[in-house]
């Protein structure tokens, strides 16, 4: 045996001075700091003493260390959280951040991120102010309420006037209105949460105005409805009429609620999508205080609307949790900007990705499809076959869950030689490889084929652009 002794080995690499004086890692240092660079450092020297207990390892060059030390470096230093293709179908996708902002947006947030703003300011005056009057107006304008304000989310919406109207009391709702939406919110968990006592009513498909009254006691604080976002009840069915159950709850003199989801401004058909219920519409029907999602249909950033009465909405105001729920500088900026497209209809369904997304027509779609099939078909030669296919994308976010829009995309079928089927290992490879691109690429998977529904592909020159990096 010739081989060198392990520890003779080890003292042959390179010193942490010498490699710090190799060009790669000098600029590390000057780019990412001297501390993140000598930690790399160490723990590519570290990993490469470990490698030379195998006696036939050979000893790493400089070149090797400062190389490993790079790759270190620029994957600590790369964004947790970044951008990613949506190429599932979902148009409003909570994993993949639902609503993608307008320009106005991004535009708004930059100056409020950057400087001090008028926050709770009063410019004019030159005294203190309320946050939520940057949007309270505007919100107004868009619903005909007559007094809004905003939390973190529709969740937090529900918890606030639940906690504000009904603490320690009851609140009635109909069984076929017990919703979970994904991520644990469920409303009779939230009920709990916000202590109060859910109070169920009818059967899951059946309830009857005789059901509500039958319910209501002294220590009745609120009827809500939720509105049935992500599922429909259809059959043999029978729901309260909102106006009915506004009568049922001012008889008895308690506010009358509604958590409608999703929540768009405007009426979607007029674009040619299906009908979704409006706040304005769910405030005309009798609603007191409605609750909607403003990262669902809206197309604006996370947040919760409530809109309703003015002596309803004061409470809310003055309950502790609502400065705990409060959104921030950013948002508010977002939100402002967005609510501002809705002043002009007919633009918006430029403006507003998430309505230019959702009314996309299906040959647009299918034209893009024939675009990248030649570039993506080459690329892919010998690894899988592509071919263009029919598909339904889905709206999300459990807005319109039975209305599906139709779309087009690229079926990507991986190839087995000589008549083989390909295996669900060979898709997930596939997939895995699109999705390690440096703007992650993400799918769907289905029937032995990587699917991607092309609505929601706007930057196409980037998505060809990265193709050449994708590793086969
Ligand atoms: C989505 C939804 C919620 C929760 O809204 P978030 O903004 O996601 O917190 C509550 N109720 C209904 C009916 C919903 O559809």
């Amino acid at each position: 045996m010739t081989a060198v002794p392990e520890k003779a080995k080890a003292a042959a690499l390179p010193s942490v001075d010498r490699a710090l004086a190799h060009p790669v890692v000098a600029e590390l240092v000057a780019t990412y700091g001297h501390q993140e660079t000598v930690a790399a450092l160490r723990r590519v020297l570290g990993e490469a003493r470990d490698a030379l207990r195998d006696e036939n390892a050979a000893i790493p060059g400089i070149e090797t260390i400062a190389g490993a030390c790079r790759q270190r470096v620029l994957a600590r230093a790369r964004p947790s959280q970044r951008r990613v293709f949506n190429l599932t179908g979902t148009v409003l996708h909570t994993n993949l951040g639902r609503a993608v902002l307008p320009q106005e947006a991004v535009d708004a947030v930059l100056d409020v991120m950057a400087y001090p703003s008028n926050l709770e300011f009063e410019v004019e005056k030159g005294s203190r102010g309320e946050r939520d009057a940057h949007v309270e107006q505007l919100i107004c304008e868009l619903t005909g309420a007559e007094a809004a304000c905003v939390v973190n989310n529709n969740a937090g919406a529900v918890l606030l006037l639940l906690n504000t109207f009904a603490e320690g009391k009851e609140v009635i709702v109909s069984r076929g209105e017990l919703i979970e939406i994904g991520g644990a919110f469920r409303i009779p968990d939230i009920m709990r949460r916000a202590n109060c006592r859910l109070v169920e009513v009818g059967t899951t498909n059946r309830t009857h105005p005789k059901d509500y009254e039958a319910a209501i006691g002294e220590s009745t604080a609120l009827i809500m409805r939720v509105h049935a976002s992500n599922y429909a009840i259809q059959g043999f069915t029978a729901a309260v009429p909102e106006r009915t159950l506004m009568d049922i709850a001012h008889k008895r003199k308690i506010p009358f609620v509604i958590d409608l989801g999703a929540g768009t401004l405007v009426d979607l058909e007029r674009y040619g999508l299906p009908h979704e219920p409006t706040p304005r519409e769910a405030i005309n029907s009798g609603g007191d205080l409605v609750s909607f999602s403003g990262d669902k249909l809206l197309g604006g950033p996370q947040c919760g609307i409530i809109v309703g009465h003015d002596d309803l909405i004061k409470p809310i105001n003055k309950n502790p949790l609502k400065r705990a729920l409060r959104l921030d500088k950013v948002r508010l900026a977002a939100l402002e900007a967005v609510l501002r497209l809705y002043r002009d209809p007919d633009t918006l369904p430029q403006k507003l990705p998430t309505l230019r997304l959702l009314t996309r027509r299906k040959d647009d779609i299918r034209a893009l499809a024939q675009r990248l099939l030649p570039t993506v078909t080459t690329r892919l030669a010998g690894v899988a076959e592509v071919s263009i296919g029919e598909c339904k994308s889905q709206i999300g976010s459990g807005s319109l869950p039975v209305e599906l829009l139709d779309s087009a995309s690229l079926v990507l079928s991986p190839v087995k030689g000589q008549g083989k089927r390909p295996s669900g290992a060979d898709i997930d490879r596939l997939a895995a490889a699109f999705r390690a691109l440096p703007v992650p690429v993400i799918g769907r998977v289905h029937e032995g084929a990587l699917h991607f529904d092309l609505r929601c592909l706007e930057d196409e020159a980037g998505f060809v652009a990265q193709l050449s990096e994708l590793a086969l």
